[in-house]
């Protein structure tokens, strides 16, 4: 593979990723069936074994396909679910991208850049609500630069207020910086760098981004690469599913994981996965040129889980409340809830806007309807941000996950955060639930660790807030 003039080379191999998908089709069952039990090791799989499982039709294997993915998840994650939401600051965008309500040529589309404190409101809006982690969403617009970015990052951390609350982890999703840029956003404390490819397939890519910074394909393929050069250990990688198929963009999107833990000793710290959904003036988002089906999307998730199975797997209020529902059982650790998809929607009574969103929802209950259902359904629901604020990042992390940890100590944490949003946010009923689920789940703690979680369970009864392992 030649580099291009800036010296960038374009690290999947076309050719490769679809031998890989082609001569995986058809795999006889004794051939799913030894993989599934590989992948209940929690070893993982290679890359032609991914693609086995993501083609696998017979109604019995898939099932079992899905009953290997609920064991693995049960067994890395057991039942704490991680729930952010995302925050526009921007809908200003100078680039084109076929799908997007954002789109520079979309001329009805209302522009919106948030001031600082009008990204206050927003921030005190969602910390009202109780979110500890939010999702910091941006277009990408020559004049929006890196000390920009970092500066609506630090705005996000001061807000706190004792009535509110803080905001305790940033993720952000934009577009993608020079090095020096990413260690901005470093300096500043972000979590999560996320970034979608959108589509590996350089033709369909072409295609779909005629014009602006996203048109080179080469500067978005290698954000990653720049980010972890600039100390930013967790980063988020994605597809848009819809733009191409699925499986070429799954197994590229894998090699790209595979070439950045070659390279720097881990791979992603989260995947997503995004549909295609309807947006203002983009007709590739009414008609997807290859359009996924709901078999489809949920068999990839459970496929997702076993071949990389200390990945965390976000979901997006893009899937409607029955998918979300099925989802959580067969791989999903994190999940947006009470999510608005324009700049200034938090603190805007009337939301439901196509005139400034980017794309629809699909799931639109607030963050306690969400919380009421996933505990109904036995999850603990997590705000948890200990790893993060104690440096247990990147590789670090990995090995951690490796060795148990996320059942370890996640879960206590979960329930320390879950009894904070209780305490503090929620309606007298699903207190009263919350915490008697909380009862309930302190027996699935071991017995060594029991007694300091039921301590900080009390300390945070009698006023103290932050506790964690
Ligand atoms: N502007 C930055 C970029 O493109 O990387 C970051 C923000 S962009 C709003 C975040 C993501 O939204 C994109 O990477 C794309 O995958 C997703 N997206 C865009 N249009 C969408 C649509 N119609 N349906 C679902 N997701 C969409
Ligand atoms: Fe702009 Fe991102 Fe939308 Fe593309 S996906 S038009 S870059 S906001």
């Amino acid at each position: 593979m030649k580099p291009d003039s800036t010296g960038l080379v374009n690290f999947i191999d076309e050719e490769k990723v679809w031998a890989t998908v082609n001569s995986a089709a058809n795999a006889d069952s004794s051939r799913i069936m030894d993989i599934l039990d590989k992948a209940s090791e929690l070893k993982g799989l290679s890359l032609e074994e991914t693609a086995v499982l993501l083609q696998v039709e017979d109604p019995e294997l898939n099932e079992a396909v899905f009953e290997t993915a609920r064991k693995v998840k049960q067994g890395i994650y057991g039942n704490r679910m991680v729930l952010f939401a995302p925050l526009y600051i921007t809908n200003e965008c100078g680039n084109r991208c076929a799908y997007c309500g954002f789109k520079a040529s979309n001329k009805e589309l209302q522009r919106r850049t948030l001031t600082a404190e009008e990204l206050q409101q927003e921030v005190l809006a969602l910390e009202n609500q109780g979110h500890k982690r939010l999702l910091l969403v941006y277009g990408e617009h020559p004049k929006f630069g890196a000390d920009w970015i970092a500066e609506t990052v630090r705005t996000v951390y001061d807000t706190v207020s004792e009535k509110s609350g803080e905001i305790r982890r940033v993720n952000i999703n934009c577009a993608p910086l020079d090095t020096a840029g990413f260690r901005k956003l470093h300096e500043v404390g972000i979590g999560t760098y996320q970034c979608f490819q959108e589509t590996y397939h350089r033709k369909t890519y072409a295609e779909l981004h005629p014009g602006g910074h996203k048109k080179d394909i080469l500067w978005r393929l290698h954000a990653m690469h720049r980010a972890m050069e600039a100390g930013i250990d967790d980063v988020g990688m994605g597809t848009l599913l819809g733009l191409y198929d699925y499986r070429f963009d799954t197994i590229a999107m894998l090699s790209h994981a595979a070439e950045l833990e070659s390279r720097f000793g881990v791979g992603p710290h989260t995947l997503s996965f995004p549909r295609l959904e309807p947006a203002l003036n983009a007709d590739i988002a009414f008609n997807p040129p290859y359009p996924i089906t709901d078999g489809q999307f949920k068999r990839l998730v459970a496929v997702l889980r076993l071949s990389v199975p200390y990945t965390g797997l976000i979901l997006s209020t893009r899937e409607g409340r029955n998918m979300r529902r099925e989802l959580l059982d067969c791989g999903v650790s994190q999940l947006s809830a009470g999510s608005r998809t324009y700049p200034g929607a938090y603190s805007d009574p009337d939301y439901d806007r196509p005139d400034v969103q980017q794309f629809c929802i699909g799931d639109n209950r607030n963050l306690e309807e969400v919380i009421t259902e996933i505990v109904g359904h036995g999850y603990v629901p997590s705000w948890c941000t200990a790893c993060y604020r104690a440096g247990r990042t990147g590789e670090d992390f990995m090995n951690l996950a490796k060795t148990g940890f996320i059942q370890k100590f996640c879960h206590p944490n979960a329930l320390l955060t879950f009894k904070e949003y209780l305490l503090d946010y929620a309606h007298s009923e699903t207190r009263a639930k919350g915490c008697s689920f909380i009862e309930s789940e302190l027996d699935r703690i071991s017995t060594q660790l029991r007694d300091s979680v039921s301590d900080r369970l009390n300390r945070i009864e009698h006023g103290e807030r932050d506790l964690y392992f």
